[in-house]
């Protein structure tokens, strides 16, 4: 069974973020969404409420699964059975940062590949970064994320 892992922070998941994942499955029997504790990257939303809205954009979608892990990647795939990481790419201001990472994993665990998949065409300049930005100036990001993204953005900016 071809089984995908897509790490990542999702904090908050865009709408770019869903273009990959609906692709995905199209390609992997299953795919993994998995939100990464990462000590470095305190973020907006807690690990909690990102998968609380990663859950609920996607229960439409078959195929896909939900989860969070803490340490490294290579570790939480072996504990699944995964060997495939799945990553999208916007800008050539993605490629270094994602060609050290793929070449990391791969030395520290071999069998594992990491597949890329181009961004679309209207999400190309979609990141959770200016998401949050433009959202804590009350900018109109209705286009950019679901619709419960934006209700959890609007909570939190009232705070
Ligand atoms: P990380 O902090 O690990 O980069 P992100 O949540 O920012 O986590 O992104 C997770 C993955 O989704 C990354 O591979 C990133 O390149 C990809 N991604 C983010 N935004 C988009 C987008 N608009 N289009 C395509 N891929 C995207």
């Amino acid at each position: 069974m071809a089984l995908a892992v897509y790490p990542g922070s999702f904090d908050p998941v865009t709408n770019g973020h869903l273009n990959i994942i609906r692709r995905a499955v199209k390609l992997f029997d299953q795919v993994i969404v998995a939100v990464a504790y990462n000590v470095r990257k305190k973020g907006l939303f807690s690990v909690q409420e990102r998968l609380e809205m990663l859950e609920f954009v996607t229960r439409d979608i078959p195929g896909v699964e939900v989860d969070s892990f803490q340490g490294l990647l290579v570790n939480y795939m072996q504990k699944r059975q995964a060997t495939v990481v799945l990553r999208g790419l916007r800008a050539i201001s993605d490629f270094e940062y994602e060609f050290q990472m793929a070449h990391m994993n791969n030395y520290l665990a071999a069998d594992i590949e990491t597949v890329f998949m181009m961004t679309g065409a209207e999400e190309f300049y979609i990141s959770s970064n200016i998401v949050k930005e433009v959202a804590s100036l009350d900018g109109d990001v209705s286009g950019l994320v679901p619709g419960v993204v934006e209700e959890y953005l609007r909570r939190k900016n009232k705070k």
